[in-house]
């Protein structure tokens, strides 16, 4: 599979590692939103965060914390976003799951452009009953 992001895990493709364990990997964005915008992946290959089983999630929060809270002690930013883009249609350009760690600065101009919705005759409780079904279903498989 071409897969930038498993060549990285697989030290086929250079990156500037930031921190490493038998699961997961992180290092810096090659195109950062500001200096030391981090990604952190699973070492092996799932295309979106659904697809990572749950038992491996664990992990990766940790090294997302762990990456976070050293940006945070090295580079001083005001504040720090965490991102996960899933689907094209949501942003995604690497088909490999990962988190970006973005360091956020009060004057770094970096706008998420929002174009918010309002509810209207109920429809937020029918919304609601649909996904509470799923999750429903979901939480009893588990
Ligand atoms: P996505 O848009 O999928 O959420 O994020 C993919 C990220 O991977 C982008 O921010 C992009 O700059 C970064 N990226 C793409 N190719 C490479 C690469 O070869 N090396 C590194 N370090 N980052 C990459
Ligand atoms: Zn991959």
């Amino acid at each position: 599979m071409d897969c930038i992001f498993c060549k990285i895990a697989a030290k086929e493709a250079e990156a500037e590692i930031l921190f490493e364990n038998d699961e997961v990997l992180s290092f810096l964005d090659i195109n950062p939103v500001n200096y030391g915008h981090a990604l952190v992946i699973p070492k092996k290959h799932f295309d979106n965060f659904l697809e990572v089983p749950q038992a491996k999630l664990d992990g990766i929060i940790k090294a997302v914390q762990i990456v976070s809270a050293a940006v945070k002690s090295s580079l001083n930013p005001d504040g720090i976003n965490l991102v996960v883009n899933n689907g094209k249609a949501a942003g995604q350009s690497v088909f490999h799951f990962h988190f970006h760690i973005i360091p956020r600065f009060h004057d770094d101009d970096f706008k998420f452009r929002l174009n918010l919705k309002q509810y209207k005759n109920g429809f937020m409780k029918e919304t609601g009953d649909k996904i509470r079904l799923n999750v429903k279903t979901r939480n009893n498989n588990e």
